[in-house]
């Protein structure tokens, strides 16, 4: 495993983080969600990715119960919040960015997670309904408490890290990484986050660097997805993936498997390390539904993917590929969840 700085802090991580969305506590039954997490601390993977909303916390106990008994001190944990979290129905407070739900949404993720502190506590969207002074001083003072070391942010534009970043020097804690979607197919990060991120001293973690699968190859045109695959998951996976699921997309993905067998990788370790050559890019949050997957995945670390083959897969997947920045502000819900 190869290692990278958090933004401009001391922290580092495995450039290969493993996430559990979508899997942990729904997809994927607790055992082979446990045999998933204990593969990627095999593999040198420190670094572990969630969120309170993730299955409404049972990604977070999940995730927790398989990191039990582990060292602490070698252990990198993320997690975040902001989307509805609780038992049904739930109230007006539990969501967003408000002082209230941040103090208590911390508390119960630690309590879900086990551990007496995060690494990482990120705001999952951006809250329009909040002040950001009162967002910011919030999340300053769950890091005083030492329930979190460090903060970051999830889908925020550039003018909004910008705007954050200046509270967070001014209250004193560390604001050092954003978490956006990032793939091959899905860049629209380049243009204003990347370059503003350099500038204050941020990283990205990117999510779904595998486009959720499909940039592995294993969805061929034409053909039903894969029994068992993300593609089949009617508890959610199915709904989120379908967006790359066209014939077009699919098609020009078959196009990248020589591009990856040039460099003795499969295509799906050829699109996680295609993230981790933007030196802005701190971590792939790689995805598994089998520990195989994460064996597999891991090998994308440390790969260095020459110009002249870069350019091949612009060429490959050309219009297929989306890079507007104005779908960074439009992740964020345009009123209020609850
Ligand atoms: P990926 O693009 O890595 O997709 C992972 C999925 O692809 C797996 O669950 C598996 O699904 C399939 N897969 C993985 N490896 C292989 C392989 N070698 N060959 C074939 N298929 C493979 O990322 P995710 O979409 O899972 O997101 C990763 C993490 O990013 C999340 O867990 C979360 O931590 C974070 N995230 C953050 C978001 C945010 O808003 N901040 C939003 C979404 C994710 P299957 O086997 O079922 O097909």
């Amino acid at each position: 495993m190869e290692f990278r700085y958090l933004g401009n802090s001391g922290l580092q991580i495995s450039e290969i983080t493993y996430g559990n969305w979508l899997t942990h506590g729904s997809q994927v039954e607790n055992d082979v969600a446990t045999a998933c997490v204990h593969a990627a601390l095999d593999a040198g993977i420190t670094t572990f990715d969630t969120a309170d909303v993730y299955a409404n916390g049972a990604a977070e106990q999940v995730l927790g119960a398989a990191l039990a008994g582990q060292r602490r001190e070698s252990l990198e944990i993320f997690t975040k919040v902001y989307w509805p979290v609780g038992p049904d129905p739930k109230g007006k407070n539990d969501t967003g960015l408000s002082r209230k739900h941040i103090m208590e949404a911390i508390d119960g993720s630690l309590r879900r997670l086990g551990t007496d502190y995060v690494d990482l506590y990120q705001a999952h969207r951006y809250d329009a309904f909040t002040p950001l002074e009162e967002t910011m001083q919030a999340f300053a003072d769950v890091v005083r408490a030492g329930k979190a070391l460090y903060i970051g942010v999830s889908e925020w534009s550039a003018e909004q890290i910008r705007a954050a970043h200046g509270l967070a020097s001014q209250l004193g804690v560390s604001l050092i990484s954003s978490q956006p979607q990032y793939s091959m197919l899905w860049r629209i990060i380049e243009p204003e986050v990347i370059p503003t991120c350099q500038a204050l001293g941020l990283s990205q973690i990117v999510w779904s660097p595998m486009a959720q699968g499909v940039l592995s190859g294993k969805y061929l045109p034409g053909q039903p997805p894969p029994a068992g695959s993300r593609a089949t998951d009617e508890k959610g996976g199915a709904n989120f993936i379908k967006r790359f699921m066209t014939d077009d997309v699919l098609t020009r993905v078959q196009q990248l498997r020589p591009v990856a067998e040039e460099l003795g990788l499969t295509t799906a370790q050829l699109a996680i390390a295609w993230v981790l050559q933007n030196d802005n890019v701190a971590a792939a949050l790689v995805g598994a539904s089998r520990p195989e997957q994460v064996a597999e995945n891991v090998k994308a670390a440390g790969v260095q993917i020459p110009a002249e083959l870069l350019a091949r897969i612009d060429q490959v997947l050309g219009d297929v590929v989306t890079s507007d920045p104005e779908l960074v502000a439009r992740s964020t819900p345009p009123q209020r969840m609850i």
